[in-house]
């Protein structure tokens, strides 16, 4: 029988607009959204929402369709709110894509979600504007999208020369969901490999947003001691992806936190902005754990305002939680989750002071079961392929019905490709993965999208990738077999250097490069993937 969650709450079934603004309240005048480096420049609700009615009449006049796709580039900062509700509150979809991105990694995706118009920050523009050169988007659809106003750039204007004047603003509604169109109608459109194959769009509903983050918040305030002060957050998890949304837009819009937004990581500025704008709460990834606990310069912040770390998004060891929690006096926490999941379903209740390594327990109103390699469902204590079903879980993959068949069983609960054991008492711990997917730095990268990319070289005749355990996460290794021609006459490294300037940074093939004569397969021509990283196993990464 499937785990159902201890808990049940009730979360509201509209639109993310409604959910943020009732109708006949003043929406409040505080400031929610605070650039970390310039605190003048700032945006309370408010101000969102009278730049997003602006937005919405723009966005009509330009004729972009309901169930359309708008695609966001951009570093973060304090106007991406203003995009977001602006293009889901009025049925259209919102896309964020990563600007670390070249034109090909962006093209998929335009190409992908079809996108009618493109928010671009301005050092992006030129890969921008290849990508809609490629794709065929006009450069009419596309425009400069910044927190301050922009000059126009290779004629292309700032997003403000679209804006509906404030008297047609005033006027603009936004389109109010019934409870069932809130839960079939698409909001984002978030990237994720799944458990196979290249990035797909996952389709992310009004009420799948809406429950997660009331699940989400439901966990982090349980047991939770009332906060020595009212919480400040810092919003530096991308904005592209659906766990920097869920946080520091949609949440912080509910919970009216005030989230000082930081444009872009840097190790240094992140403690000084913690020490500087006391911070109380943040959400993170194992990556900047191992910076909490090994770099030096972390003794010279003082980061007792932090109340509480909450850490997702890739593995997290127990060695490693425990030394941040001792070498800087804070509770962290972990959560699961995945895209496709919205972004998590399982969490340790916020007040814990869990050092046990574990992932938590289910979200409210969600449903888990543990799948064995036979097919079967397993107890406590044996190890299982998570499989859940619950108001957070996506619709399935953009314009992709294969694939989202595959990725559901017969009782709709999603196959997620993770492995856990949890307890008697419905705690869980991650202890493999079995799909594809390798995570770096908390980033996506989907092994069948580097084979492709390694496809293309001129001396390889196959190739196939995997992780390899680097010293503290997980690398990207290509095993490639070479055409006759070229054996002997090319080095893993110039291969491993060669795929450097076609990916983005965090998928180049820092795990090596190995030649072997022949990639394995099965049969039916599938990858053998286990082998690969029993191969993986025995020679780990060097770098
Ligand atoms: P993404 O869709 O980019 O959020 O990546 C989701 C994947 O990250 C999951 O399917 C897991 O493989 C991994 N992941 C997320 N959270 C954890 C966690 N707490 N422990 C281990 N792996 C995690």
């Amino acid at each position: 029988m499937p785990e159902k969650s201890r808990y049940n709450i009730d979360t509201p079934s509209t639109d993310v607009l409604s959910y943020i603004y009732s109708e006949n309240e003043t929406p409040a005048d505080a400031p929610i959204w605070i650039d970390a480096d310039d605190t003048s420049n700032s945006l309370s609700l408010k101000q969102l929402l009278y730049w997003a009615r602006r937005l919405g009449v723009g966005l009509d006049k330009l004729g972009i369709q309901q169930n359309e796709a708008v695609m966001m580039y951009t570093n973060n900062h304090i106007f991406i709110p203003v995009l977001y509700f602006a293009v889901a509150g009025s049925g259209r979809i919102f896309t964020g894509c990563n600007p670390a991105y070249g034109v090909d990694e962006t093209s998929y995706q335009l190409e992908n979600t079809g996108s009618k118009a493109i928010f671009v920050e301005p050092p992006y523009l030129d890969t921008v504007l290849k990508a809609a050169e490629k794709t065929g988007v006009p450069r009419d659809r596309i425009f400069l999208f910044s927190d301050r106003p922009c000059e126009a750039k290779h004629g292309i204007k700032d997003f403000r020369s679209i804006l509906g004047s404030e008297q047609e603003s005033s006027q603009w509604q936004w389109h109010r969901m019934t409870p069932q169109e809130s839960k079939t109608r698409t909001a984002a459109l978030n990237y994720s490999s799944g458990t196979t194959g290249l990035p797909k769009g996952v389709i992310v509903s009004h009420q799948n947003i809406i429950a997660n983050v009331e699940q989400s918040i439901y966990m982090r305030n349980l047991e939770q001691p009332s906060s020595p002060s009212p919480e400040r957050w810092l919003g530096f998890l991308p904005l592209y992806h659906a766990y920097g949304q869920l946080w520091s837009i949609v949440a912080a819009a509910i919970t009216q936190t005030p989230c000082y937004c930081m444009r872009s990581f840097n190790y240094r500025n992140w403690l000084s902005h913690i020490q500087n704008h006391h911070i109380t709460h943040i959400q993170t990834a194992p990556p900047i754990l191992v910076m909490l606990a090994k770099r030096p310069e972390t003794q010279e912040y003082d980061l007792s305002s932090l109340v509480n770390v909450l850490c997702g998004a890739a593995p997290l060891s127990k060695e490693l939680q425990n030394e941040v929690s001792a070498k800087c006096g804070l509770k962290v926490i972990q959560t699961w989750g995945m895209t496709e999941v919205t972004c998590s379903c399982l969490h340790v209740p916020g007040g814990r002071d869990d050092r046990s390594g574990s992932v938590g327990l289910i979200d409210p109103n969600a449903e888990m079961k543990l799948i064995n390699d036979e097919g079967q469902e397993v107890g406590p204590g044996e190890r299982g392929e998570i499989y859940v079903r619950g108001p957070n879980i996506t619709l399935g993959y953009w314009r992709n019905e294969q694939a989202t068949r595959d990725a559901f069983d017969a009782e709709g609960f999603l196959k997620t490709g993770d492995v856990a054991v949890k307890d008697e008492e419905g705690w869980h711990w991650i202890v493999d993965r079995k799909k594809e997917l390798i995570k770096v730095k908390g980033f996506q990268v989907a092994p069948a999208e580097l084979e492709a990319v390694l496809l293309e070289n001129e001396h390889v005749a196959d190739a196939a990738v995997c992780a390899v355990q680097g010293e503290y996460e997980e690398l990207p290794r290509a095993y490639v077999a070479l055409k006759e021609g070229s054996k002997g006459r090319v080095k893993e490294e110039e291969v491993q250097k060669w795929i450097e300037g076609r990916v983005a940074r965090h998928k180049r093939l820092d795990g090596g490069v190995r030649f072997i004569d022949e990639v394995p397969k099965s049969v039916s021509g599938k990858i053998q993937r286990k082998l690969l990283r029993e191969w993986a196993k025995t020679d780990p990464a060097t770098t």
